[in-house]
């Protein structure tokens, strides 16, 4: 799959083994998570677009360059919360949109029960972020809304995938890449990745 970039970095794979972790506490997940965002980001965002700028120096002034691109973070609620403040301490100034999104259980279907995008979009990139890319529902759907929005350039930014999630995001939007730390083996038959690491959001969130 052209779109698909699943990382090999070393620090990452190092991470996500004490993420998998059933005795890794609350705490320590929410910093693994933002840590592994942050570097997830730095190479998803390694095509953003730059301009050329003048810098003075306290030497003299030379040509640097400057973000061209203004980007947008979308965090799948709620377990992509907690990647936010990993991708901010890179770019600081990137905007945070919500949409919330859930499964209705009967039909299966995505249902968008919350929405604050202004009318116009104000971003040129989103980045949609979410650690487990399990079914692809809840990622399609969202990425349907940000392009009927109007976003030009969407990326996923993920930590585990499983086959199935990114066979339907790709089957559904192929242009958008998705960027993982991880391709684990299969969803079980409650929605779980299998080996994964449990349930993201309460893992984070001290829920389970
Ligand atoms: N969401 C999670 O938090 N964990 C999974 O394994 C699948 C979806």
């Amino acid at each position: 799959m052209n779109n698909l970039f699943i990382s090999e970095h070393p620090l990452i794979k190092h991470k996500l083994s004490k993420l998998r972790d059933k005795s890794t506490e609350p705490k320590k997940f929410r910093e693994l998570i933002r840590e592994i965002a942050g570097l997830l980001i730095y190479e998803a965002t390694s095509d953003l677009l730059l301009h050329r700028k003048r810098v003075e120096t306290p030497l003299t002034t030379t040509d640097c360059f400057e973000l061209e691109e203004k980007i947008g973070l979308v965090p799948i609620l709620r377990a992509g919360l907690g990647m936010v403040e990993g991708v901010w301490g890179l770019m600081p100034s990137a905007e945070v949109w919500h949409i919330g999104i859930y499964r209705d259980e009967k039909t299966l279907k995505p249902v968008e029960y919350y929405n604050k995008l202004p009318i116009e979009p104000r971003v040129s990139v989103c980045l949609i972020l979410d650690p487990m890319l399990a079914t692809g529902g809840s990622a399609t759907a969202t990425i349907d809304v940000l392009k009927h929005w109007g976003v030009k350039r969407i990326k996923f930014v993920g930590i585990i995938g499983a086959p199935e999630g990114i066979q339907l995001v790709t089957a559904n939007h192929p242009d958008v890449p998705l960027y993982l730390a991880a391709v684990d083996d299969h969803l079980n038959d409650i929605g779980y990745i299998v080996p994964g690491l449990g349930d993201a959001g309460d893992r984070q969130f001290g829920t389970g």
